[in-house]
């Protein structure tokens, strides 16, 4: 996730936060163990420089790098090395010792898992090597009481701002998890609605008035020679209108119900705990609201529409049905001149009796 969203760029920064933190920490922790042992200038000031002076400079070197997230893995061995010299210069003394690799395992196994934790203990054993060879092997692994209090504020805090650090990006990817669900649930153009999600409420729907046994209405529309606007306005106009209506249908119809684009200029209306008779009434003062906005001038939705209503009725087997016998209402509207409705029966009149649809206009 983070590799794709700015090639890890977010990562540094995070890596830096818990880096300064680490290094604020341990600066005492190993510290103390150098006062226990009455360790040379030079290590002080190595130790100095790692902890104040390298943050900053790992993050430009990360930020700098081709792919940002490559870059910090590198600076994350190059710390579990840093610590595996530091066990070496503090002459393997138990507690600082194992506090500043137990950190470090822990910062690496948040940030990259088994392998990055696994490559960390190779960098441990390289910093032990080198800090060998450059230092010499001594040991002095008892802590005295003040290497012990030195080693407190790490002790404490360092697993808090790692937590926190967890935490917050746990909070982050939920609420992105949320925008990407909304998005795909979503129509781009109007922001009703997509197809693939509003059939699923529609399918919600059906099962429900099947359970439940109580009344709703399918409302397909369609709107008129929406194809003369495109050709005469050009397609952004054409969008604009699009826009225009779904706005019209959000302003017209109740927060309950399920309002979704279905095709190109097609539209889908489920009218919860809606009868037919309560469906035919809410569509019919829709379309004429439709009609009247269409005839003004510089009208941002110049087109009428037709519509097909069909209530979800116990003979239908399954939602597809009820999708089909909207859509044969809606045709019908077509042919008999747009503009109008077209309330259909049940699916077994639709088949047998055609004068269910002569209930239209
Ligand atoms: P009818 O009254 O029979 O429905 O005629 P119509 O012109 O509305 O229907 P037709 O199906 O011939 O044309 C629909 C047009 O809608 C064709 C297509 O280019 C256009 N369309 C589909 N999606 C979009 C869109 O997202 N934006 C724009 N601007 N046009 C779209
Ligand atoms: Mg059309
Ligand atoms: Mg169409």
């Amino acid at each position: 996730m983070e590799f794709v969203a700015g090639k890890g760029r977010r990562f540094v920064g995070r890596i830096y936060r818990l880096r300064v933190a680490g290094a604020v920490l341990g600066f005492p922790c190993v510290g103390s163990a150098f006062m226990q042992q009455h360790r040379g200038v030079v290590l002080w000031v190595l130790l100095a420089l790692y902890c104040f002076a390298w943050p900053p400079i790992a993050r430009r070197a990360a930020l700098a790098a081709e792919v940002p997230y490559r870059g910090e893995r590198l600076n994350l061995m190059i710390d579990a090395a840093f610590g595996g010299l530091w066990v070496v210069a503090m002459r393997f003394n138990i507690l600082p010792s194992v506090l500043v690799i137990a950190m470090l395992s822990m910062g690496n196994i948040a940030a990259g898992g088994l392998r990055l934790f696994v490559r960390g203990i190779a960098a441990h054993a390289l910093g032990i090597a080198v800090g060998a060879l450059l230092i010499g092997v001594a040991l002095d692994p008892v802590s005295t009481l003040p290497t012990l209090i030195g080693c407190v504020p790490m002790l404490l805090l360092y697993p808090l701002a790692l937590g926190w650090a967890t935490y917050r990006m746990s909070q982050k990817l939920a609420q992105r998890t949320r925008e990407l669900e909304l998005l795909s649930r979503t129509d781009g153009l109007t922001g009703l609605h997509n197809r693939r999600h509003w059939e699923g409420l529609l399918a919600d729907e059906f099962e429900r008035c099947r359970t439940v046994g109580y009344a709703s209405c399918l409302l397909l529309m369609d709107l008129d020679h929406f194809k003369r606007v495109n050709d005469t306005l050009g397609h952004p106009a054409g969008d604009a209108v699009l826009q225009a209506f779904a706005d019209m249908l959000r302003a017209q119809f109740r927060g309950s119900d399920m309002i979704g684009r279905y095709g190109g200029e097609e539209f889908g209306v489920v009218l919860t705990g809606a009868t037919l008779a309560e469906g035919e009434a809410i569509a019919e003062r829709f379309l004429r609201h439709v009609r009247e906005t269409s005839a003004g001038q510089n009208a941002r939705c110049p087109c009428t529409v037709s519509a097909g209503i069909v209530q979800c009725t116990a003979d239908l087997p399954d939602y597809h049905s009820w999708l089909l016998a909207a859509d044969q209402c809606l045709y019908d509207a077509k042919v008999r001149g747009r503009d109008r409705l077209v309330v259909g029966g049940n699916a077994r009149h639709n088949e047998t009796d055609t004068s269910d649809f002569e209930m239209g206009h």
